[in-house]
């Protein structure tokens, strides 16, 4: 998905949080052309280490201490953050250098310009087209991998993630909360309708058959996927099969809020588990970190597993400031 989505942000008022990760998916869009026409043969390995914050190796003390604490409490509940993908090769948001805030400077939709504007919508689908072969082949990493395995062994209690790019989905370790919805869902505004985004990404092929010819000639040395406006002008955005409604990605957008069930799910979530643990997340989404603040209240153990400082470190039981790829698959619990 190109859609631009520069942002985590939240609101003090309503304390919904709002944005997400279309930037993630726009990211994808961005290098998916790019690495799909790209010479290079390891560049899938480069990638993902680009967007790595820079970060020291974690001691085998350090881990051994992690791994301590860790065993101290059976049932965990887990919260990721974009933090874990990284080395997928999906940007985060706030990491200096490699984050998005860092590296770009789009502005992203909101829920209210995707509803309200025609324009804005067909560029953010254009974009979305653009960058879905590249999005929707990204695979998880260690990281995800060893969450999995904790989940089936029954250490990890339940697992929510932030991220919309459904790779704990595909280590397939148990049941998934994705706060922010998926970005491999589609959903109508007007009805019930939904849908795969690989059954909308053959739709969208056969209504835009000169657009994908087109795409690749748009690519930018840096890898972004710049759409000329001629190109946003003339993709079209077909409507609801069954209503002509809007239909937009299964995606908590910046300006809506994250559905009241699931937040009360999560919150049962941490209720019942011994600890909560926070991996690869700044914690500055509200969605996330109000989790923090009631396992505070519940005097549940904060645990913070992240490459540099997070909102949450002031409530944290223990933090280690490390990398999730190499330090979960080490530990022993
Ligand atoms: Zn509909």
């Amino acid at each position: 998905m190109c859609a631009s989505l520069k942002g985590i942000h939240w609101s003090t008022r309503t304390g919904n949080c709002l944005n997400i990760q279309l930037q993630h998916l726009r990211n994808y869009c961005v290098t998916s052309l790019l690495r799909r026409h790209s010479a290079a043969t390891n560049a899938a390995a480069t990638e993902a280490i680009t967007f790595v914050p820079r970060h020291q190796d974690t001691s085998t003390a350090e881990l051994a201490e992690f791994e301590r604490v860790l065993r101290r409490f059976p049932r965990l509940a887990v919260i990721t953050g974009a933090g874990i993908s990284t080395e997928s090769g999906v940007p985060d948001y706030r990491s200096a250098e490699v984050g998005l805030y860092a590296r770009r400077g789009h502005r992203p939709i909101t829920y209210q310009e995707f509803v309200s504007s025609e324009p804005a919508r067909r560029r953010y689908w254009a974009r979305n087209f653009a960058g879905w072969p590249r999005f929707s082949s990204v695979q998880p990493n260690a990281a995800h991998h060893a969450l999995a395995v904790w989940q089936r062994r029954g250490r990890c209690s339940s697992l929510v993630t932030q991220n919309v790019d459904g790779l704990h989905t595909v280590a397939a370790g148990g049941e998934v909360t994705e706060l922010h919805g998926s970005s491999h869902r589609v959903r109508c505004l007007g009805c019930d309708f939904t849908q795969s985004r690989h059954q909308l990404q053959r739709v969208l092929e056969r209504a835009n058959p000169q657009f994908a010819a087109e795409a690749p000639a748009a690519l930018r040395p840096d890898g972004d996927v710049e759409l000329d406006q001629d190109q946003v002008g003339r993709f079209v955005v077909p409507p609801c099969p069954d209503c002509g409604g809007l239909l937009m990605p299964d995606i908590v957008f910046f300006g809506d809020s994250v559905p009241r069930a699931r937040v009360d799910s999560v919150r049962q979530a941490v209720a019942d588990a011994d600890a909560l643990l926070v991996v690869g997340s700044s914690l500055h989404v509200y969605s996330a970190y109000r989790h923090v603040l009631q396992a505070v209240e519940l005097d549940r153990p904060v645990l913070i597993l992240n490459i540099g400082p997070t909102r949450g470190d002031k409530h944290a039981f223990y933090k280690l400031d490390g990398r999730a790829g190499l330090v979960l698959p080490r530990l022993r619990l």
